[in-house]
């Protein structure tokens, strides 16, 4: 093992030790009862959420500019881009309607006694409107619709301003900013070099920063999850609703324990199941911040150093993925918004399935890498689905009605989180094929 590897094992192991102390001391704190100070997440986020953030941007900018520009080949960036869009949104599809296959079928939220969705309901619509910024979004969401979160998606991608939009943490237009700038750099040829490797210096330098961070990490990780668990704790939760949460999660175990690594095998990325288990300490960072951006560094890093996928793939797809590609989010989108709809006696048809399934993955792929995002674009599949059913004269879902899940969204957000970027890492290690290292750039 050499003497990185050691050091990243040693990481993972530290990470593991400090996610159990720190739900073991949550959990403590929880049933002390009385109101939690703020410390925990306070120091969490000091030492965990915010180092990693401050980087997002500029690793973002530098690992795409500088992966598309040591590509260089029209042809290969050709079939790396095409290829990494078709596979990212395929994953998705398929999340998406595994998670309507299974609600479908255990289909926790049909024969709900009418008392019983009334008092969820009263209780939904308390917790929804607790929040009053986040039902701002959604009423946002809501007034624009599917059309709306089209022009959303492409208003990231032609930025009118990219510098602003980098300043305020648009990922997406840091993204697309690189991939042009890379692009002009590798046809600009020699008069470009300088620039490229001003840019692969810099990158090395933020990857050394990274490398210091993730050695505090294991503490930050502690304080942040504590204050997580001491908040939230392992509540009561009626029945349907635990249902519904069984069904996410078994959705979430499957896609990610079985479709992903035969999908990682059937394009040639080789043994899925190696790559999940080398890459564990990129999940225990995703589930501990529940939010894939913020996981970014750790993914590009360890995609590298221990999954075996070339830089420049990485480089590519994984901050790419980490603001479209949400397997987890896309299939936790369709089993909510079934669950809801069961809850509330519709019976949707096939076709409205359909719609649920791909609003999702457009929903998904509206979602920023953030904590409880996918929260919000929901919206726009319930406004979907209920201009469909319009048709039929029923009644549409009240967006409050999201509130029934949200007592135990943390929890999924945390799980669909890894989800999301293990999907990311799976691509990065297909399109290695694609976009292998030069011998001498594979140090
Ligand atoms: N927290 C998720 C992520 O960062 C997004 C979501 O809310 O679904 O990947």
């Amino acid at each position: 093992m050499s003497t990185s590897s050691k050091g990243a094992a040693r990481q993972t192991a530290f990470l593991f030790v400090a996610l159990i102390a720190a739900i073991a001391t949550g959990q403590w704190l929880f049933a002390q009862g009385g109101s939690i100070s703020g410390f925990w997440q306070l120091a969490g986020d000091y030492l965990l959420v915010r180092p990693l953030q401050m980087l997002v941007i500029p690793i973002v900018f530098l690992s795409v500019a500088c992966g598309i520009a040591s590509v260089g080949k029209p042809a290969t960036l050709g079939r790396l881009g095409l290829g990494t869009v078709i596979l990212y949104v395929l994953s998705m599809l398929i999340a998406a309607s595994l998670g309507a296959l299974l609600i479908e079928a255990f289909a926790p939220g049909v024969g709900v006694a009418p008392e019983t969705r009334a008092a969820l309901m009263q209780q939904a619509t308390q917790d929804f409107t607790s929040d009053a910024t986040r039902v701002q979004r959604m009423q946002d969401a809501q007034s624009t619709g599917v059309g709306g979160a089209w022009l959303n998606i492409l208003s990231q991608i032609v930025p009118r301003n990219p510098i602003k939009d980098m300043v305020e943490g648009s990922t997406m237009a840091a993204i697309f900013s690189a991939i042009l700038l890379g692009l002009g750099l590798a046809a600009a040829g020699d008069r470009g070099k300088p620039a490229l490797d001003l840019f692969q210096s810099l990158l090395a330098g933020v990857m050394h920063v990274i490398g210091w961070i993730l050695w505090i990490m294991p503490i930050g990780l502690f304080f942040f999850v504590t204050g997580v668990v001491a908040k939230i704790g392992l509540q009561n939760v009626a029945t349907p609703v635990l249902g519904y949460m069984a069904v996410a999660l078994a959705g979430l175990a499957i896609h990610a324990f079985i479709i992903l690594p035969i999908y990682c095998s059937v394009f040639g990325g080789g043994n899925g199941w190696t790559l999940l288990w080398n890459l564990r300490r990129v999940f225990l960072t995703a589930f501990s911040t529940s939010s894939s951006n913020a996981t970014l560094p750790v993914t590009i890093d360890s995609c590298i150093r221990e999954g075996g996928c070339s830089k420049r793939a990485t480089n590519f797809c994984v901050p790419l993925g980490a603001t479209m590609n949400m397997d987890g989010t896309a299939l936790y989108e369709a089993v909510v918004v079934l669950f809801l709809f069961q809850l509330f006696g519709v019976d949707l048809g096939f076709s409205e399935i359909v719609v649920v399934v791909l609003t999702s993955v457009l929903a998904a792929i509206g979602a920023a890498g953030i904590p409880s995002a996918g929260l919000v674009t929901m919206v726009i599949v319930i406004s979907a689905v209920n201009a469909t059913t319009a048709g039929r004269g029923i009644e549409p879902l009240p967006i409050a009605a999201i509130g029934v899940i949200l007592g135990v969204d943390r929890i999924v957000d945390m799980s669909r989180t890894v989800v999301n970027v293990w999907g990311d890492c799976v691509v990065a290690k297909i399109m290695t094929r694609v976009a292998p290292d030069e011998p001498e750039a594979a140090s």
